[in-house]
């Protein structure tokens, strides 16, 4: 499957673009379509327009489903996603194993067992962190 977004040609006040967003899983199911399916819809009231990321084989099967159910559009990309590097690093306690809603996030590996170190004594009793859980912690931070 390939991931594509649709930027929908709606005019304002034709549709609700929110129960037309809404509509859409439906719409293609009753359309007889399988092979396609909406992962995510972003919604301007303001411009009265939905831009979609659909789940599909190809652009034009993932086309051809969308004049079936009528929706209007402007555009159709082919896309992949991709994280943006943050230069951060991050740690969660509950990465490790704790029932703990911690999380950190420093540029710096010291900045960051800074933190961890300061909240391991006041959350969870350890005045130095004891060197297998040390050993977790550092396998837990992420780039
Ligand atoms: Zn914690």
């Amino acid at each position: 499957m390939k991931e594509f977004i649709v930027n929908s040609a709606i005019l304002p006040g034709e549709i609700d673009p929110v129960a037309c967003a809404m509509g859409i899983p439906k719409m293609l199911r009753d359309a007889g379509v399988k092979d396609i399916h909406v992962k995510t819809c972003y919604c301007c009231d303001a411009e009265g327009k939905v831009v979609f990321e659909f789940e599909a084989p190809n652009k034009e099967s993932l086309s051809k489903a969308l004049r079936k159910i009528d929706l209007p559009v402007e555009s159709i990309m082919e896309t992949k996603k991709v994280m943006p590097e943050t230069g951060l690093l991050s740690f969660k306690c509950r990465d490790i194993g704790m029932k703990c809603d911690f999380g950190a996030t420093a540029k710096t590996q010291d900045e960051l067992m800074k933190k961890i170190a300061e909240h391991a004594r006041k959350a969870h009793n350890m005045k130095t962190i004891p060197p297998d859980v040390m050993e977790k912690v550092k396998k837990a931070i992420k780039k």
